[in-house]
């Protein structure tokens, strides 16, 4: 089976982790502090903290800014649980809004009609590899005094306009196994509020600033230098893996151009990273998805019950209306993407998905529209001309008014 992702994990990691396990010196020490400082660099932050994980860098950040009981944090329910459940270990509470139909990330228009007098925080996720629209998420955050938090969990050297994500507001990274920069597991903390740095280095630390004076209530969210010293290993590949997950992704492209299936889109002035590449197959994703697995492809879905549909949040009361991202969860797939990836394993992969759509329809006249998305059934002349003049509006939309997208 050709595995959905598989971490690039090379000599240049084994000779770092020796290098460190016999030092004797493993624990958090000058590593972390290396890859903070060449983090922070990266994205363009006045801080970069690194800790355990993606979900307690969420966490820690929205404990950071007192989120309690009573707050509301506006975020997506097409995304992986972590993102809600952060916002539910403070006490707070996540209001879900809808996603647009071609990028699959947060649908800034509907951000203001979710704004009540208890939010407190606006929290978009980078999902995929690609930016929100963060122009209009900073200015409704600006106007209505929310703080912005980024869930870039999915997005190392994504850019919109230029800014790195993780640079709009306080961001949050993980350096997962999966995830297009790794250490195992781990994470990092980006913000340019130095007050809420300094909280959030004695968060992590046991609230300790000095031995055994505990400033704060604090916790251990430490990374090791063990798991640092991949992730110097990894940074100074990241480029270079981008770059070919861009590379496998144009190559998907041009291999679908003629097939009934709409493949991901980049407004202008954004630059995707594929921590994902998704299609949207239609009404007949779960036998495409079937016919793919029985050819070897380990294509997947993300996600196939959306956060605002799994029984532990309707339980709480939180309950949504989001067409948008329960169309998109049951038409859509991701196909293996990882910089390992070899031609012959992405020839097969095209292969499987072009007989699989042959075999069960890709997206057709016929297919129930994203809602919202305007004119899926106005190509007329089979599915192709759909899916093309679906394509066409995207492109002009984005190519006519980029601030509003
Ligand atoms: C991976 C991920 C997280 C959580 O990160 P962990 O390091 O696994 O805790 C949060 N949000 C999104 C969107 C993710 O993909």
């Amino acid at each position: 089976m050709i595995p959905i992702a598989r971490p690039d994990i090379g000599e240049e990691e084994v000779a770092a982790v020796t290098e460190v396990l016999r030092s004797g010196m493993i624990a958090q020490g000058r590593r972390v502090a290396e890859l903070e400082e060449r983090w922070a660099d990266r994205v363009g932050t006045r801080h970069a903290i690194a800790v355990g994980n993606g979900t307690i860098a969420l966490m820690a950040i929205l404990a950071g800014l007192e989120l309690g009981p009573g707050d509301e944090v506006i975020t997506v329910g097409h995304t992986f649980a972590a993102t809600a459940n952060a916002i539910l270990s403070t006490g707070a509470t996540p209001v879900f809004v809808d996603i647009e139909p071609d990028t699959y990330l947060i649908d800034a228009k509907r951000i203001e009609r979710a704004i009540t007098s208890r939010t407190r925080a606006l929290l978009p996720v980078h999902l995929f590899g690609l930016v929100a629209d963060m122009d209009m998420v900073r200015a409704i955050g600006d106007r209505y005094g929310l703080a912005v938090v980024e869930d870039a969990a999915q997005a190392h050297g994504a850019t919109f306009r230029d800014r790195a994500a993780g640079s709009f507001g306080h961001g949050a990274f993980s350096l997962y196994a999966t995830k297009n920069m790794t250490t195992g597991e781990g994470g990092f903390i980006t913000t340019d509020d130095d007050g809420l740095a300094d909280w959030l280095r004695l968060y992590r630390n046991q609230g300790m600033r000095s031995r055994y004076q505990f400033e704060i209530l604090g916790y251990n969210l430490r990374l090791t230098d063990i798991a640092a010293a991949i992730g110097l290993a990894q940074l100074d590949k990241l480029d270079r893996n981008t770059a070919r997950r861009q590379t496998i992704a144009a190559a998907y492209d041009d291999a679908f151009a003629d097939l009934p299936v709409l493949t991901p889109v980049t407004p202008v002035g954004r630059i995707h990273v594929f921590h994902q590449y998704t299609l949207g197959v239609g009404d007949g994703r779960d036998a495409i998805l079937d016919s793919l697995r029985g050819a070897g492809v380990g294509a997947d879905v993300y996600y196939p019950l959306p956060v605002h549909r799994q029984a532990y949040i309707q339980e709480r009361g939180l309950h949504a209306d989001l067409p948008v991202t329960d169309h998109v969860a049951a038409t859509t797939l991701s196909l293996p993407m990882f910089p390992g990836l070899t031609d012959e394993e992405q020839a097969t992969v095209i292969r499987a998905v072009g007989d699989a759509v042959e075999r069960h329809g890709g997206i057709t006249p016929d297919s129930p529209a994203p809602p919202g998305s305007g004119p899926l059934r106005a190509g007329s002349g089979g599915p192709e001309a759909a899916v093309r003049a679906t394509t066409a509006t995207t492109a002009s939309a984005a190519a006519g008014e980029p601030a509003s997208r």
